[in-house]
């Protein structure tokens, strides 16, 4: 048997595979030159019938920086038990290879432990490797946190009251930390927040505190938080992996994806704007809403037929962006949309959006006791509208309207003061106390 084992070592040898066989009492029976070539630290040492706690202790003597060598025999039994216990294929980084290793019962005869080479590593990778393994926290083994280390993405480790316990090299370059000994057992939020300690904080910073709060509510999906220096990170959960109760989680730098969606995002306004249309209800565009009001306001002259504008204005609604993010005012102005585009249907009508919370209807047709009841009816439907999400509990709306028509403008007016009489009658809707309709006085008081 030791014969055909030795053919196979030499076999092994042309594939570029490392083998080393040990007996059942883990003494070294043979290995072949790619062993050798793989760990050198072996060579002119190992001998016939070594115990391969020898072996290991070479090993770790090259590997570990003077400050872990007082853990090396817990290393050395680590490695022996895992030398009888191991199941599948693992990797480890040696002499600027990642290395991948199988170990395979020979039954009676001992057991073999094979060696392949994957990929080079990158400069740099291995110096972050070893020192700081020592400071492994008990909860993670050696190996673990080895194939962790050679992550490019960040992972930390938290136990089961969430407090950090351990973090790869990875994880403490993307927040500034100097060594696992900072994580100090903290809650992720706390990390968080100390990385923008010396940041001015920015509205990216106040929803990713935000979302951290809401995560403890809605947990498993992954999340994206803004960094300082317009960074970010996504940001997944692996929770219940092990068996003592801690959990992974993956922290991924997606800056680069994320700025590109930004300049898509940026591309598609501009591209929306000239075709008309706002980004964010997908309503008209103040310019297209000049345009049609243009159009409108000569039909209207031509034919002699009234045209109305009710001009909308959201109450207090920087209150509302105060107080749950500008995220949600986006969402409340879309739900609000839906309300206008649900209750304004005849087909030559326009709902445009004027401008941040400003929005405009226009009402071909449509005499001023039209359209003031139609600005009513819409005030009353904003009120009744219930928004809201769990974070933010129930929330309410209202709106102000001004109301004019071109039964109210003089003969010669031209469509800019349809717009100052409606512009002048949402003023007053707002002075009177907001929550209202003012419609422009009838043509007898005009001015
Ligand atoms: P008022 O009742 O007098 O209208 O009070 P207001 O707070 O609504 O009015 P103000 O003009 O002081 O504030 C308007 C706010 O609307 C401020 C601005 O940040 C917000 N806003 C404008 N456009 C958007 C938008 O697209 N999304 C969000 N979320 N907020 C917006
Ligand atoms: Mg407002
Ligand atoms: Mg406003």
């Amino acid at each position: 048997m030791i014969s055909i084992l030795r053919l196979v070592a030499l076999a092994l040898d042309q594939l570029e595979v490392a083998i080393c066989v040990f007996d059942t009492r883990h003494r070294t029976l043979l290995w072949n030159d790619t062993f050798l070539q793989f760990f050198p630290e072996h060579a002119g040492h190992v001998h016939e019938g070594e115990d391969y706690r020898e072996n290991l202790r070479r090993f770790y003597l090259e590997r570990l920086s003077p400050d872990e060598l007082p853990a090396m025999e817990r290393y050395i039994e680590e490695g022996v038990q895992r030398h009888y216990q191991q199941q599948r294929a693992f990797e480890f980084d040696h002499h600027g290879y990642r290395v991948r290793a199988a170990s395979v019962s020979l039954g009676a005869l001992g057991r073999v432990r094979l060696w392949r080479k994957t990929t080079p590593l990158l400069p740099g990778m291995q110096d972050r490797i070893n020192p700081r393994l020592a400071q492994l926290s008990g909860q993670i083994s050696a190996d673990t946190a080895r194939a962790l280390e050679s992550l490019a993405d960040g992972i930390l480790m938290v136990d089961k009251q969430d407090g950090a316990v351990w973090a790869n090299h990875a994880f403490l370059v993307l927040y500034g930390l100097p060594g696992i000994a900072s994580l100090g057992a903290r809650q992720f939020d706390e990390i968080y927040a100390e990385t923008w300690r010396r940041e001015a904080p920015t509205a990216g910073f106040a929803r990713g505190l935000a979302i951290l709060k809401e995560r403890q509510r809605f947990s498993g999906a992954p999340y994206v938080l803004a960094l300082p220096q317009n960074r970010w990170v996504r940001i997944v959960e692996l929770r219940g992996t092990q068996a003592n109760g801690s959990s992974f989680f993956s922290h991924v730098d997606v800056t680069a994806s994320r700025r590109q969606q930004e300049e898509l995002h940026q591309l598609t306004q501009h591209l929306e704007s000239l075709a008309g249309k706002d980004a964010l209800t997908g309503l008209a565009n103040r310019r297209r809403f000049d345009e049609l009001l243009a159009s409108e306001w000569g039909e209207s002259r031509r034919l002699g037929t009234p045209l109305s504008l009710l001009m909308l204005d959201v109450d207090h609604f920087k209150q509302l962006n105060d107080a749950h993010g500008h995220p949600f005012g986006d969402e409340v102005l879309k739900s609000f949309t839906r309300v206008l585009t649900h209750v304004v249907q005849r087909p030559r009508s326009l709902v445009a959006r004027y401008g941040g919370e400003e929005f405009a209807i226009l009402l071909p047709d449509t005499d001023a006791a039209s359209a003031a009841k139609l600005a009513e009816f819409l005030r009353l439907q904003v009120e009744g509208m219930s928004l809201g999400t769990e974070l933010t509990g129930v929330v309410r709306i209202t709106v102000s309207i001004g109301v004019a028509c071109t039964s109210h403008c003089a003969g010669d007016a031209s469509s800019t003061l349809l717009v100052d009489a409606a512009d002048k009658a949402l003023y007053e809707a707002k002075r009177k106390g907001r929550n209202q309709v003012f419609s422009r006085a009838p043509a007898a008081s005009e001015d």
